[in-house]
């Protein structure tokens, strides 16, 4: 009993430190009965000068602007001009179905929702690592939002924006639209269906989103992100060459995994989907620079196959098979680059590289942890101390400053040697010998798997089928 009271003053003593570190504004967002505009009054935590929308375009779609402070309009044309004295509060309207109209294809004018890339509408200072937006929704009867930001339990249509790497532009949405809440592995998943009458999101591809983000537990227990969004996103035609032709993660003030998917496909082509899995897997990093990229895609790469063996959508053969032609592919791809030159270039064709240096990286780091402790340590229990302690991040990482962690994180070193011996190297790390000792042997195209080999233990802790307390129920 006594234990959990201090612990209860402690977690209040750091959260009072943490909001006192970092500044909070309150805006208040209204947005109008036909969703033509939106109005945003902005309240600063202290005066602010450098107020902008990220996106160039931004500026073509405010109708108007005031300091609210002292009741005087402010420029608009070409640019927001903030006085050098600051302000404290801001009054700005957006033309929002102007600024909906860049992303004609999914405003097709049939379905009674705008759908908008927030840089386009959201004027604010920038965020330090501590300071966070309190957003709150004035929405009209039948509207709803759905923004990429974390809802605040107690307070309706309210959102905390934080700092974040801003990998790339977040989606919001105003209007009817399908959004449901589902826990899944300890998290809160926000799966929203971006609507669409010619080849609208189905019941079942929402189930199938869900079991298959649940299938990300099977490393460490856990959804990495206590909360995230999905965004369904239907393909313009139907009948296209996969039921999930593209998918991508936005860390964008909270994270978006946007997966554009075909709902007139049948079932089993979901289930053989790895689009997915590849892209919750990658919650399972923060975001890291763009040298670094090879690390965050072979991390994923690396999961989404020992993933979804472990959830018995792949036979242990299936994922070795993909796994060994991946790493074959890597090796094959631009000998002469380095991981890091690779991945920083310009240079074209370094897809396989970029993709599966950092999967071969993952497959040594893992097996090396599992065989020196006996089974006891683990890549999945590495991430899951990792998770704990650092995500989701608000901030870019280098992958050195990942591998650095990693090794904190266990009890002899392993990482940062390994990164210093090929994220700079040309050439591919060796992974044949090693894939021997698992006993993934290649004959002619295929892989045969050996169950006296010296390593078939650690191989079948891999990739054996594994069950969650969902999949078993
Ligand atoms: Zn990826």
């Amino acid at each position: 009993m006594r234990t959990i009271i201090i612990k209860r003053l402690w977690l209040v003593a750091f959260f009072v430190a943490t909001s006192a570190a970092g500044a909070t504004h309150e805006y208040v967002v209204t947005v109008a009965e036909d969703l033509g505009e939106i109005q945003g009054v902005a309240r600063f935590d202290a005066a602010v000068t450098d107020v902008s929308a990220r996106s160039r375009s931004a500026s073509e779609f405010l109708i108007s602007a005031h300091d609210c402070g002292r009741d005087s309009a402010l420029p608009v044309a070409p640019r927001l001009t903030i006085p050098n004295s600051g302000l404290r509060c801001l009054a700005y309207r957006v033309d929002l179905e102007k600024a909906a109209r860049l992303n004609r294809r999914y405003n097709q004018g049939d379905t009674k929702s705008l759908i908008v890339r927030i840089p386009l509408w959201m004027w604010r200072p920038r965020l330090g690592g501590a300071d966070e937006v309190i957003v709150s929704f004035e929405l009209p009867d039948g509207v709803d939002v759905s923004v990429p930001w974390q809802p605040l339990a107690d307070r309706e249509n309210t959102f905390r924006l934080t700092s974040s790497p801003q990998s790339g532009s977040a989606i919001s949405i105003f209007g009817k639209f399908a959004a449901e809440t589902v826990r899944v592995a300890e998290a809160d998943l926000s799966i929203v269906s971006v609507p669409s009458r010619a080849n609208p999101i189905s019941a079942e591809v929402i189930d199938w989103t869900r079991t298959t983000a649940e299938l990300i537990a099977l490393a460490y227990g856990r959804f990495p992100n206590p909360y995230a969004r999905v965004l369904l996103l239907p393909v313009a035609t139907r009948r296209s060459e996969s039921a999930v032709p593209f998918g991508r993660v936005v860390r964008d003030g909270g994270n978006t995994i946007e997966l554009m998917v075909d709902p007139s496909r049948p079932r089993e082509s979901f289930l053989d989907d790895w689009t997915a899995t590849h892209e919750f897997s990658h919650l399972m990093l923060p975001y890291i620079d763009r040298d670094g990229r090879w690390i965050s895609e072979g991390f994923a790469q690396y999961y989404q196959n020992i993933l979804l063996a472990r959830a018995g959508r792949y036979t242990q053969q299936v994922a070795w098979q993909k796994l060994n032609n991946g790493l074959v592919r890597g090796r094959d791809s631009t000998p002469d680059l380095s991981p890091n030159e690779a991945a920083g270039g310009d240079e074209r064709n370094t897809r396989m590289k970029v993709y599966w240096s950092g999967a071969a990286l993952a497959l040594l780091a893992d097996v090396e942890l599992r065989r020196r402790s006996a089974g006891e340590e683990s890549l999945d229990h590495v991430l899951g101390r990792f998770q704990s302690c650092c995500l989701p991040s608000r901030r870019t990482w280098t992958g050195m400053e990942l591998f650095e962690k990693f090794d904190a994180l266990i009890d002899e070193p392993l990482f940062v040697d390994l990164y210093q011996r090929h994220a700079d190297a040309a050439g591919f790390p060796e992974f044949r010998p090693l894939l021997d000792r698992l006993g993934v042997f290649v004959a002619g195209r295929n892989v045969r798997l050996a169950d006296d080999a010296e390593l078939a233990e650690i191989r079948d802790s891999l990739t054996a089928r594994r069950y969650t307390a969902e999949s078993s129920k």
